[in-house]
């Protein structure tokens, strides 16, 4: 301790020796000068135990490592990364070379990154440019989007970070589309609401069987007013619970018999057309149950809108070869153009808008089976053959036992 604080402590400790000897001297007092004494240690051992807790000097750092070269550094960053030196592409890691080209290495960066805004950043003058993200379109492929963040490091060199963001742009604009499309779809019924009620009020109610005309018409654009919010809710549901894979052990048989028989309650005069033709020994499937019901309400509710009035729905269950549970609905109707089978599960995504309306679409339902068939880990499969008719397949994994087997269900379902 007297090697780290030196005189002065030396000092301290002497002031306190000739302190006690004057008490002693002075009042003859032994007690007295062994106060001052131990007082005096106290104090200067304080002093000094609070100036090592405050100037003490750091320990000694960790001698520093040779510096690692940088390249390896940068290869092992998934996204393209840029050293920039005077202007010139120093280093480069693999993404960016994919994404700029190969020969960037030691290229002028305005050749490397063709685009003013980051041209403009990249050559400014040390600590003059600014630090906010510059966004380009068109690097790599042409509907790439991706945001470049510049860092000037205390050397003059400058490091590029490109990130990509056509992703999250594209969930943008899809999420600003379904806002617009949903806000339309609601605006033209309620537009015609209004409108007849307004045609009422201005004295056309006098006629009874223009009342009678005007008031259905409002109740057939509020149901579908209503149909719409209720798959809006549907769907902002379903995506919620997303990421929590259903549990509970669903038979798809008996799901089909159930759904069959509500469609006959419903006296929709299309659901004697439905066909069911169940296999023996489908496994049940881990799953959500009133889903998987409104999965197969749009199904069948497709086919029975878009096949041809008196022609069979097909509904068939079966386990195939790969332990999946298939469940397809078929009809046989117009069947749709191929170029429109990728779109299909779009949002409001329709071939004939005119006739989704007139028979009642909202424009969501298979987007709403997409999400129900994803929630469960499942495939969602359309075929169509113009002018023949359309089958619409969802493959499910068979649920697992305990004992990690597909559970199997004996006996023949009910049709
Ligand atoms: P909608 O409410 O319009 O029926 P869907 O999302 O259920 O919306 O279907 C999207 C579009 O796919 C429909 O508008 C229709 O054009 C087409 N479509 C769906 N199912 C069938 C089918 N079984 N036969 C022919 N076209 C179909």
């Amino acid at each position: 301790m007297i090697q780290r604080f030196g005189s002065r402590f030396l000092l301290g400790m002497l002031a306190t020796l000739v302190a006690a000897a004057a008490v002693l001297i002075v009042s003859g007092s032994l007690a007295g000068a062994l106060v001052a004494l131990v007082g005096g240690i106290v104090v200067v051992l304080l002093a000094f135990g609070a100036a090592d807790t405050n100037l003490a000097a750091p320990p000694a750092a960790d001698p520093v490592p040779p510096s690692a070269p940088l390249a390896p550094v940068l290869e092992a960053i998934v996204e393209p990364v840029l050293v920039i030196a005077n202007g010139r592409v120093e280093e480069a890691n693999g993404p960016a070379r994919e994404v700029l080209g190969n020969h960037i290495t030691g290229q002028d960066v305005r050749l490397a990154i063709r685009h003013p805004a980051a041209a403009e950043r990249l050559t400014a003058a040390p600590g003059t440019g600014s630090s906010e993200p510059i966004n380009l379109v068109g690097l790599g492929t042409l509907d790439q989007r991706w945001e470049l963040r510049v860092t000037d490091l205390p050397d003059g060199r400058r490091v590029a970070h490109l990130i990509d963001q056509t992703r999250s742009y594209a969930a943008e604009r899809m999420r600003v589309d379904f806002v617009a499309n949903a806000s339309h779809e609601l605006r033209t019924p309620l537009a015609s609401i209004l409108g007849f009620a307004e045609t009422q009020a201005d004295g056309a109610g006098d006629d009874p069987a223009m009342r009678d005309r005007f008031l259905k018409v409002m109740a057939d654009e509020a149901r579908r007013m209503q149909r719409l919010v209720e798959d809006l809710i549907s769907l902002s549901r379903i995506e919620a619970e997303k990421y929590r894979l259903p549990d509970a052990s669903v038979d798809l048989g008996d799901l089909v018999s159930e759904v069959h028989s509500e469609l006959m309650d419903a006296a929709d005069e299309r659901a004697s057309d439905i066909v069911a033709d169940i296999a023996a020994n489908v496994p049940p499937v881990g799953g959500d149950r009133i889903q998987l019901s409104q999965a197969l309400h749009n199904l069948i509710g497709n086919a029975m809108k878009y096949g041809r009035a008196g022609t069979p729905v097909t509904v068939k269950l079966w386990r195939d070869a790969t332990n999946m549970v298939r469940l397809s609905v078929g009809d046989e109707g117009d069947g749709i153009p191929p170029e429109h089978i990728p779109r299909l599960t779009e949002r409001f995504y329709r071939v004939d808008s005119g006739r989704s309306r007139a028979l009642g679409g909202t424009g969501l339902g298979l987007a709403i089976v997409k999400h129900i068939v994803e929630r469960h880990r499942g495939r969602l499969d359309i075929a169509s053959q113009v002018g023949r008719g359309t089958v619409v397949t969802i493959l499910l994994p068979a649920a697992v036992s305990s004992k990690g087997n597909a559970t199997v269900t004996e006996g023949p379902k009910p049709a």
